[in-house]
């Protein structure tokens, strides 16, 4: 008896936001993609108010109108018409317009549940064959395939494997991928506040010696934050009751926009550097969490990924027309040469920035002050500085042009 084997393009392992989005990309291109999660997809595309959001750049935001995505989050983003990058105990401070730079905000805030319902409906739409719950247990690599082998014994073959399984990534340690990696001692708080007067539009990036303090406007007098602290004090904010984190709350937060209190679960990640050394191995590629995760002070990982994703299917479709083996090394290694080094310079500025600004030497409190002052006053290095959060700069993938690739 032969055994049976599901074939397709590209198998996509995790069904996350990564994951599922390069899987209606691929579909919607021509390519016949088989997505894989553990978990069913009615948690997945569950939509409870979960306290946690995406700051969307403008990159991010062609891309997803490209594939028809964007239409289902318009009523529910909220666009960042400025942001106020300021220090503790520092006169200085940076004001980003959005006008500045055109017509444009400089990015949207999108609410999780909001964007994993999109992207769920755009997966059903364009017809990826979508296995959930189904958990790969094993995966191997030959000249001719990569072949996936379910918990439940199914087998699925295709030129190309793509590893969107998340930052532990079990696929890129079976494929002996090293990872270049470092624990930033800080852990993240993440919730969304009610505040009592409205935010404007208005993103605020408050740099405090135990980590950054984000205020990002979500839709209606709520914002989405990140807290970043140590992980004692976080772990000590975290065991509090509602009525005192809120207490605890207020005295971070201020009083600018009224009376503030949290709303919906509070989050918490500790916050660590992953970088893939590399991001292609023989019929593998990685994308997303597993081949990257960044500091969440510039807000920009997911959005490095979208933009991998646009340029991984351009090198797929193109080399699909010129009759290419779609998981040969060469094809892939077009994929990691256009992405790694474009990615590792947000690495470095978002790095850098944490380690200037999350630590209290005098020397370097000066130092900040003069640079966040120098560069609110020359227009053209801020500019060039919101040309690169807002990813409308470098090579852009064809989706991110507006374009089919
Ligand atoms: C505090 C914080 C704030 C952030 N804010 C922003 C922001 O504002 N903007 C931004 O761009 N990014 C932000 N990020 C980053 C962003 O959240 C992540 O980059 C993104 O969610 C990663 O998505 P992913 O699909 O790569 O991975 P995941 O969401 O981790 O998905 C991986 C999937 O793989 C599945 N899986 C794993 N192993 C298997 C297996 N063996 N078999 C089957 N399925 C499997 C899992 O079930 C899961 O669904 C933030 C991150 C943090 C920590």
């Amino acid at each position: 008896m032969t055994e049976h084997v599901i074939g397709a393009d590209v198998i996509i392992v995790g069904g996350g936001a990564v994951g599922t989005t390069f899987a209606a990309m691929t579909a919607s291109a021509g390519l016949s993609p088989v997505l894989i999660d553990r978990e069913a997809p009615k948690t997945l595309a569950a939509e409870p108010f979960d306290g946690r959001a995406f700051a969307f750049s403008y990159g991010t935001k062609r891309i997803l109108e490209t594939m028809g995505v964007w239409s289902a989050l318009d009523n529910d983003a909220e666009p960042i018409l400025a942001i106020r990058v300021s220090e503790e105990r520092s006169p200085f401070f940076l004001h980003y317009v959005h006008d500045d730079l055109g017509p444009d905000p400089l990015g949207w805030l999108v609410e999780s549940r909001h964007l994993r319902r999109a992207l769920h409906d755009a997966v059903a739409r364009s017809g990826v064959r979508f296995l959930a719950p189904a958990s790969v247990e094993q995966d191997t690599r030959d000249a001719y395939s990569g072949i996936v082998t379910l918990a439940d014994g199914r087998r699925l073959r295709a030129p190309l494997i793509v590893a969107a399984d998340g930052a532990n990534s079990p696929l890129r340690t079976r494929a002996g991928i090293a990872v270049t990696k470092w624990d930033y001692g800080q852990i993240a708080i993440v919730t969304t506040v009610v505040h009592e007067r409205p935010h404007r539009g208005i993103a605020h990036e408050h740099f405090r010696a135990p980590g950054p303090f984000a205020i990002l406007p979500l839709r209606g007098n709520r914002s989405s934050l990140v807290w970043v602290e140590q992980p004692e004090t976080a772990r000590a904010l975290l065991a509090l009751e509602r009525p005192d984190f809120d207490r605890e709350l207020r005295t971070r937060f201020g009083d600018f926009l009224g009376t503030v209190e949290s709303s919906g679960p509070i989050w918490s990640y500790p916050l660590r550097l992953r970088l893939a050394r590399r991001y292609v191995a023989p019929r593998l590629a990685l994308l997303g969490d597993s081949a990257h995760t960044l500091h969440p002070l510039a807000g920009q990982n997911l959005n490095l990924a979208f933009r991998d994703a646009a340029t991984l299917l351009d090198v797929l479709v193109d080399a699909r027309r010129r009759g290419e083996d779609l998981g040969a090394r060469d094809v892939l290694e077009r994929y990691e040469r256009q992405r790694r080094g474009a990615n590792l310079a947000m690495f470095a500025a978002t790095d850098g920035l944490n380690r200037l600004f999350s630590n209290d030497r005098l020397w370097l409190r000066g130092l900040r002050g003069l640079g966040l002052a120098a560069v609110d006053r020359l227009p053209g290095v801020k500019r060039a500085f919101m040309g690169y959060a807002r990813g409308s700069g470098g090579n852009l993938p064809s989706l991110a042009r507006g374009e089919s690739p």
